[in-house]
């Protein structure tokens, strides 16, 4: 079992940050052919999700529907005031799962990955495993 771990210094209170490119070169450099690419997230209010990358709204939107599906500032019990930011990281999950074929990520023509910053900016990691 491989693993590389890639950080990221996030830079707003919330963002989506493609890193395809980043995973692509991390499974090069681990020189695997062909198997499965696990992307995990190892934070609470972070996340990790597979979507298009081709046209830039489209995280805008997501980003502004995470606003609108769960809002900052409701009474929620968790004291550290950042319960949104738990609870918009467990809507997205925590890792995804991309095949690996002829040494690259078989993603589909539009599809991108993104790290979901949740409650930034913060200094994050994301780990690839190679099964
Ligand atoms: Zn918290």
């Amino acid at each position: 079992m491989a693993l590389k771990r890639l950080s990221i210094k996030t830079q707003a209170k919330q963002e989506l940050i493609d890193i395809t490119e980043r995973v692509q070169r991390a499974v090069r450099e681990l020189g695997v052919s062909a198997g499965a690419c696990v992307i995990f997230v190892p934070h609470t209010t972070a996340a990790i999700t597979i979507n298009e990358h081709a046209d830039p709204s489209v995280k805008e939107d997501i980003l502004m529907m995470l606003d609108k599906l769960v809002p900052a500032g409701l009474r929620y019990q968790h004291a550290e005031g950042n319960a949104h930011a738990h609870i918009r990281a467990s809507l997205l999950g925590h890792s995804v799962t991309v095949p690996i074929e002829d040494g690259k990520l078989a993603l589909g023509t539009w599809q991108g990955i993104f790290f979901c910053e949740c409650d930034g900016p913060r200094q994050r990691e994301v780990w690839i495993t190679l099964i």
